[in-house]
């Protein structure tokens, strides 16, 4: 029967495509559904992740980033710019052609490894087969030995401030915008409210960030977060704390926002809206309870460490089944699982997962902060490497943050790292292979690092752990 599987994944983002290929490279017959429609009603592998959330949104975050540093650094550098131009409309087809490729390059690796691809809905049936409905509105039954559910995530709607696609937008639509708003709105200072946030306020929009906790990114280390702040302060974002929405409301021009800060009562306009207060799982029609797939009280796909789903045969990998939400931890799930059902030994370390907020500078961390290290219970030690001393960000003119390292006092073994600054979603490598391989800071001082590198900056915290640095007054 052609139409019988080995695997079928349902979901083709970053968690379900790599699942896809690992089993066909593992000798599985394998498919892959797929249901996004890109606005243009183009369908395209990739998911979220290359559509609509990582990609893209770096993509802009890049030219905005390049726009800034030509306005407020050229000079430094002896550069006259004249005036700066802004064409966002080629700044937007720049984003999508990158989003494009990088989507039709998911096809092509499916064609090379023998995954077939289909775009469209997948629904469980039960007794391992999946209806899957092509675009075209086509059904056909597949029957599969082994299911994957990597059907991802949406974003969280407000019923006080319910989207309606041209004012008030979720985290797609503020990577569209056609025009820079004069002002503009963010609920929520998480990562993808600050990121976004972060791009049009560079690009010119007077940018308020309304959060409702007291603590600006409660989980990244406080010393770190308080430092971005004062960094994204300096460079015109208006972060507010404590801040409750109470309402938006869409008017003809913009929107009207009533909230609540210190007790206080107000109400500010805004030519637009960004909602990004999180993201919830996505089951929508998947059958899940025809199947027998248990989800949690919050919607999750309840798996175990193996990630099998309260239904036999039935998987679940990424967004779905909670955790951080992230590509790449979509994707060591996705791997890992496609590994396991060829009876390979694997395991994700979950607690040496990357994180990354791509504003400029960049915060960027991996294991505890130091309030999290005193909560379990270790003697904590810390050493904080500012950037205003390494020479590589000096030459850079980009020489704002620092880097922590947050150690076992007893042990010296590495706990975590939190960083603000140039480029420490690169360096950020370097700290999870340190955790990854449980080092000490003894391990990582006696790593020598090239100089002049922002890498020299890590070396410099973890050298000041232990007070033996020889840059620091
Ligand atoms: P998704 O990417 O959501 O993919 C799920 C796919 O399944 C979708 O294509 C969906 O259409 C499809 N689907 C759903 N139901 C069905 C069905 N029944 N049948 C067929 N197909 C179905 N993460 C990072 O690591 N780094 C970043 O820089 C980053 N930036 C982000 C920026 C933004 C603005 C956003 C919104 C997210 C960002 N993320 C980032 C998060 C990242 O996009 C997600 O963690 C990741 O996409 C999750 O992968 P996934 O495969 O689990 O789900």
């Amino acid at each position: 029967m052609s139409n019988a599987y080995d695997v079928v994944v349902i979901g083709g983002g970053p968690a379900g495509y790599p699942c896809a290929i690992r089993a066909a490279q593992l000798g599985f017959k394998t498919a892959c559904i797929d249901a996004w429609l890109n606005r243009d009603n183009t369908p395209a592998f990739g998911g979220t992740c290359l559509n609509a959330g990582c990609i893209p949104s770096k993509a802009l975050l890049e030219s905005s980033e390049l726009y800034h540093r030509m306005q407020h650094e050229a000079a430094a550098h002896g550069i006259g710019t004249g005036k700066l131009e802004l064409d966002l409309a080629k700044m937007q087809a720049r984003k999508d052609a990158i989003s494009k490729q990088l989507t039709g390059g998911i096809k092509q690796l499916f064609a090379a490894n023998k995954v077939t691809g289909l775009q469209g809905f997948g629904r469980l049936l039960g007794n391992g087969q999946v209806e899957f409905k092509a675009h075209d509105g086509k059904t056909e039954v597949l029957k599969a030995k082994h299911i994957v559910i990597a059907t991802g995530s949406e974003p969280v709607s407000l019923k006080i401030a319910p989207f309606d696609g041209e004012r008030i937008v979720d985290s797609w639509g503020a990577l569209e915008f056609t025009e820079v708003p004069k002002t503009l709105g963010v609920i929520g200072a998480g990562v993808i409210g600050v990121e976004l946030g972060s791009v049009w306020n560079r690009l010119g929009a007077k940018t308020v960030i309304l959060e409702a906790l007291p603590n600006f990114l409660p989980m990244v280390d406080q010393q770190i977060a308080k430092e971005a702040l004062r960094h994204f302060t300096k460079q015109g974002l208006d972060i507010r704390l404590g801040a409750k929405v109470l309402s938006a409301k869409s008017g003809k021009k913009n929107v009207t926002v009533e909230y609540e800060v210190g007790g206080e009562s107000r109400t500010e306009t805004f030519d637009k809206l960004i909602v990004a207060v999180g993201r919830k799982p996505y089951t929508k029609d998947l059958g899940a309870d025809v199947a027998g797939v248990a989800l949690d009280e919050r919607g999750f796909v309840k798996v175990d460490a193996h990630y099998k789903t309260s239904a036999p045969g039935i998987y679940a990998v990424g967004d779905v089944i909670g955790g951080a939400m992230l590509a790449h931890k979509g994707i060591e799930e996705g791997v890992a699982l496609a590994e396991q059902l060829a009876g390979h030994h694997t395991q994700v370390n979950y607690k040496a997962v990357p994180s990354v907020i791509y504003t400029a500078p960049e915060v960027a961390w991996v294991g505890l902060s130091e309030e999290q290290a005193r909560e379990k219970g270790h003697e904590v030690k810390t050493g904080v490497g500012p950037f205003a001393a390494n020479g590589r960000a000096k030459a850079m003119e980009q020489a704002a943050g620092s880097i922590k390292i947050i150690a076992d006092a007893k042990t010296d073994r590495i706990l975590g790292v939190h960083m603000v600054g140039p480029y420490v979603s690169e360096l950020l490598a370097e700290a999870v292979l340190a955790l990854e391989f449980a080092a000490t800071c003894e391990d990582l001082a006696l790593t020598m690092h090239g100089h002049p590198t922002l890498s020299e900056n890590l070396h410099e915290a973890v050298l000041l752990v232990d007070g033996r640095a020889v840059h620091a007054v």
